[in-house]
């Protein structure tokens, strides 16, 4: 090809592609011509992802790119690109990028025209929050915790008032003090579910209040095996008079004995900064109570 051909040559594609999280049959049917055709498969691990062709039959070179590498083996990769050269990028598990390598790649392509095309899959959070029960329209996934106490209580505070469900991946060594700290920090009835070992002979996904999830873990080490997503549901809201402070109330209920309820919540209002409408709720109850 002379050199003028090579430059109007089309550009190759980036193929993102999701692989099984445990049970292998969940590989689509279109992932796995992807991988068959494409001219090379940067790999997280390529020993690991050696296995994955094998069992598949698929003969395309593996090329490793992982996170101690990505940065740098990205030229080679972008080259192959621009060269009009398909490249499919995997993981060892689930969907690339998902706490997983594959971030700077996918931005260095991007940034250089080339087309990123996913080909979506398993994917281990989504996989626990399609059977878990908790709600679904809204969450956030955060990942790893930080591995070490302190650092794990203080995003755990950070999260605490979060409304959506929360969806965690955690170590199996670390799961049961995470489970502890979350109780700790979220408190004993928050809902939550462990689904652990997805898609796999031993999977159990088992929801209930924090503090009762971090007592059966305990009790059953098989339980801190394998691998596992933590779901917490969102934080609610308190209502009514929970949702007032005892300084609050105090100031509601001096004045409520000495003027009436509508210009006591009023003033009370006024001096505690709780809204109007929620002391006044709180004042009729109050007087039902009386
Ligand atoms: N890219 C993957 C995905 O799409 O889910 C995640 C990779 S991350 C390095 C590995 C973590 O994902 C595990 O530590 C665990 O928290 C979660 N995970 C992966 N496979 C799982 C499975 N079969 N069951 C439960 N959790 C799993």
């Amino acid at each position: 090809m002379t050199t003028s051909a090579a430059a109007n040559a089309p550009l190759g594609s980036l193929y993102v592609v999701a692989t099984p999280i445990g049970n292998l049959d969940d590989i689509s049917a279109r992932a796995l011509n992807v991988l068959r055709s494409v001219s090379l498969i940067a790999a997280e691990d390529t020993r690991h992802s050696a296995r994955l062709m094998q069992h598949f039959g698929i003969p395309t070179p593996l090329a490793a790119c992982h996170e101690h590498n990505e940065r740098d083996q990205g030229g080679r990769f972008l080259a192959r690109l621009l060269a009009g050269d398909d490249v499919a990028l995997i993981s060892d598990a689930g969907t690339p990028l998902i706490s997983d390598p594959g971030y700077h790649l996918v931005r260095q392509a991007r940034a250089a025209g080339v087309a990123v095309v996913p080909v979506p899959g398993a994917c281990a959070l989504i996989a626990a929050l399609s059977a878990a029960g908790l709600p679904s329209d809204r969450f956030i996934f955060e990942g790893f915790l930080p591995a070490k106490a302190a650092g794990r209580r203080a995003r755990l505070e950070h999260v605490k008032e979060e409304p959506r469900t929360l969806i965690f991946y955690e170590a199996p060594h670390r799961i049961l003090e995470c489970l502890q700290d979350m109780q700790a920090v979220f408190g004993d009835e928050r809902p939550a579910l462990l689904a652990r070992e997805l898609t796999k002979t031993f999977e159990t996904l088992k929801g209930m209040p924090l503090a009762e999830l971090a007592a059966w873990v305990a009790a059953d080490s098989n339980q801190q095996r394998g691998e596992c997503v933590v779901l917490v549901a969102g934080w609610q809201a308190p209502e009514g008079e929970e949702a007032v402070s005892s300084e609050a109330m105090r100031v509601l209920d001096l004045l409520l004995a000495e003027m009436p309820l509508k210009r006591a919540s009023a003033l009370a209002a006024e001096i505690t900064g709780v809204r109007k409408n929620l002391l006044y709720q709180v004042a009729l109850e109050r007087q039902k109570d009386v």
